[in-house]
């Protein structure tokens, strides 16, 4: 084994040492962590607002259908 490897950076594409040494693997920095985490935690807070479409028709469900 010679040297750390490489890998390129998700947010700026510089290649950044994927070692233990880097706390911030796999990004470069700890600037490019937090900014491309900050955009994934803010993207994930913009949930579509479903579920209260309202106006659901009833099952068909009438127990009176059956012949008694
Ligand atoms: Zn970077």
């Amino acid at each position: 084994m010679t040297g750390p490897r490489l890998v390129p950076c998700p947010h700026c594409g510089q290649p950044a040492p994927f070692e233990p040494a880097n706390r911030w693997r796999p990004f470069c920095s700890q600037r490019c962590r937090e900014i491309d985490l900050g955009a994934w935690a803010r993207e994930d807070y913009r949930v579509p607002d479903q579920g209260r479409d309202g106006a659901e028709p009833g099952l068909p469900d009438d127990p009176q259908d059956f012949p008694h």
